[in-house]
This record gives C-alpha cells, sequence and structure tokens, in this order.
C-alpha cells in the first residue's frame, strides 16, 4: 500500500491591483479618474482606473460660460495642465462669447433691462 504525502506548496503571487471602474466620463467621471492616477503616482497605490463612457469621447455635455476664480478646481486644472488664462473681463462690461479660440461675438453696453 502506498502512502501519499501531501506536501503544501507556497508561491509568492502579489496581490492583484485594485481596479476601479469610473462610469462617465464627463467632467466628473474624468476628474475623478485624473486624481486617482495623481494619487496612484504620488502614493505608489496599486490600482488600476478604468474610465467607461457610452459615448466615444471625454468631455460629457461640459460647458465653459462662467470661469471665475470661485471655481477652484477649474482653476487648479489650468495649472496642471499648463494652460495660459487670458482676461477677457473689460472695463466697459461688454459682454463676449469665446469659441476656444477667438472672441466670435461682443454685444456692448448690456445693462438688464429695467
Ligand atoms: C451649455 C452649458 C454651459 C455650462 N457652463 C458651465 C460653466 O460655465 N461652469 C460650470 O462650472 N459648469 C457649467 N455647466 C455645467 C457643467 O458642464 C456640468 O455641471 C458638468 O458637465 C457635469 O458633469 P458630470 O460629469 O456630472 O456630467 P456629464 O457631463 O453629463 O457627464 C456624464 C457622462 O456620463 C456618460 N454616461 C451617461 N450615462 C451613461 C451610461 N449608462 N453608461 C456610460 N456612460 C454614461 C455620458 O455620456 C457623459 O459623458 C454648463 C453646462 C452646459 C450644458
Amino acid at each position: 500500500m502506498v502512502q501519499a504525502t501531501q506536501v503544501q506548496l507556497q508561491v509568492d503571487v502579489a496581490p492583484p491591483p485594485l481596479r476601479i471602474a469610473v462610469i462617465g466620463a464627463g467632467a466628473g467621471g474624468s476628474s475623478a479618474a485624473f486624481w486617482i492616477s495623481k494619487a496612484k503616482e504620488r502614493q505608489d497605490m496599486k490600482v488600476e482606473v478604468h474610465i467607461f463612457d457610452k459615448n466615444d469621447y471625454v468631455g460629457g455635455k461640459l460647458g465653459g460660460s462662467v470661469f471665475v476664480r470661485a471655481n477652484k478646481n477649474m482653476f487648479r486644472a489650468t495649472e496642471e495642465f499648463g494652460l495660459n488664462v487670458t482676461d477677457l473681463s473689460r472695463e466697459d462690461d461688454d459682454m463676449t462669447v469665446w469659441d476656444g479660440d477667438q472672441v466670435i461675438l461682443t454685444v456692448s453696453d448690456c445693462q438688464p433691462e429695467p
């Protein structure tokens, strides 16, 4: 009669990285994914970030008509990405529409109707 001896093998296997799924690549989702990735670099975290969107572009319904200092995350992003910020405010209070490259509409003497 043969007696088999069981030997428990020990293999060092690195634990799988945490996987984070972000649903939606709008301002909220893409921002979350970006800052998690930054934290991953800075803290040497073992995480994978995957971002999913039903559309094939990033940005969601992001609009940008109000860009003020109070919007701290937006200004922080301009610094993080090294973007130039152009001050479009004027002393005469014209209203302007900026298409991302140039001013496409200027309406002078904008006053609320009485
Ligand atoms: C014309 C306009 C001007 C604006 N101007 C300003 C401004 O000047 N300043 C300001 O701070 N805010 C402004 N906003 C508001 C700002 O754009 C929104 O608050 C912001 O975009 C919301 O971001 P979000 O990521 O929450 O949502 P969304 O941008 O709506 O992103 C949601 C994402 O999720 C995806 N998604 C939805 N359902 C699913 C699904 N089932 N599976 C996978 N993906 C899915 C969508 O495709 C989208 O990409 C403006 C908005 C508009 C429309």
